[in-house]
């Protein structure tokens, strides 16, 4: 079968490949992939700046759907995993964990030190099959279709930065920086909380400032338009802004948050910026701010963000610019590095 493969370190090193058809191992599940999507870390890992472990050669992608079409010896039927030949489903990224660990002890295992995850250690789902362990596998209800359900992955990101980590409650004010998937994402959860939401973006994030005020952001900014600031002020009011979402990655941004919190409030980067840049910690001290680091996701967010796009109440259609067929993951890649899309998706099983 063809797959996209990384095959050695640095920029760049990354093709279409045929490699053999995976087969379903002892507690695995064997997957057709219908739908993939590309994520801001593929776009590190295509130019070798990722702090996550990789094992090359390796197939990526990591944020997909697909239809279970064989399952591994071991791998209990639906009476008890709920898992069987046919059904829809999604997986989470976190492949193997030691298991023994203190944050495996205490069910972190999003946190484990030896964890290996699908698509970045273990061959992915930029192919029209793959193997995932049946114990990361979430099934999908008929709501779900497979283009909703490939974004599982970043819809629970951001179910735990807002509603774990932030703790966004009705009347709270929120304020978004970045409007990009996750930007979006989080803004859909925070207005599901009952927030009231800023969302702020660049010159370049007109079209998608529109897009977050669709899916129910209350004020949009232009953050590089003179008088921006004065703006956000403004509609916040009195109250002051309650919770930062650090969606960009960008550090003005991080700067203008903590500018902007009032005192006592909760601070979440989302975000990755991918280098060290400077802030005033002394902000944090005397506004006695609450930081909250968040990464990757775990087993309720999975069933939470799943069951909230069955009900309509977070939506992924409106992120999804681009459909492709894996044979154009060079334009895909190059389209979302450059902020032309906002999320592709790639459709390995079409030609
Ligand atoms: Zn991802
Ligand atoms: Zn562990």
């Amino acid at each position: 079968m063809q797959a996209l493969v990384k095959y050695e370190m640095g920029d760049g090193y990354l093709e279409l490949r045929d490699v053999p058809e995976p087969e379903a191992g002892e507690g695995q599940v064997k997957i057709e992939v219908h739908a993939a999507g590309i994520c801001g870390s593929d776009l590190h890992i295509w130019h070798g700046d990722i702090g996550i472990p990789l094992r090359l050669p390796v197939v990526l992608g990591h944020e997909f759907s697909g239809v279970i079409t064989a399952v591994g010896h071991g791998v209990q039927g639906p009476e008890v995993q709920g898992l069987e030949i046919g059904h829809r489903v999604t997986a989470e990224n976190s492949h193997t964990v030691c298991g023994e660990c203190e944050y495996c002890m205490t069910g972190d295992y999003n946190l484990c030190e030896g964890r290996l995850a699908t698509g970045y250690a273990y061959d992915g789902a930029f192919a029209p099959y793959c193997v995932v362990p049946a114990e990361r596998v979430h099934v999908l209800p008929d709501t779900v279709d497979f283009l909703t359900g490939a974004l599982s992955d970043p819809s629970a990101c951001a179910y735990r930065a807002v509603c774990e980590k932030a703790g966004v409650h009705a009347g709270d004010t929120v304020l978004i920086l970045g409007v990009g998937p996750m930007g979006l994402f989080n803004t859909q959860y925070a207005k599901a909380c009952g927030g009231r939401i800023i969302l702020a973006g660049t010159s370049a994030d007109v079209e998608r400032l529109e897009i977050g005020k669709g899916l129910g952001a209350d004020f949009t900014v232009d953050v590089t338009q003179p008088g921006a600031v004065d703006e956000i002020k403004h509609f916040v009011g009195r109250s002051g802004i309650d919770v930062v979402l650090e969606c960009s990655g960008a550090p003005d941004a991080a700067r203008l948050g903590l500018e902007l919190i009032k005192k006592r409030g909760r601070f979440v980067p989302v975000g990755i910026h991918g280098r060290p840049f400077e802030i005033d910690l002394d902000v944090i001290l005397y506004k006695e701010i609450t930081v909250r680091g968040m990464f990757s996701h775990k087993y309720e967010a999975w069933e939470k963000a799943i069951a909230l796009f069955a009900q309509g109440l977070i939506q992924a259609k409106p992120l999804i610019t681009d459909i492709l067929p894996l044979s154009e993951w060079e334009k895909g890649f190059r389209r979302f590095a450059q902020r032309k899309a906002i999320k592709v998706i790639f459709e390995p099983q079409r030609r």
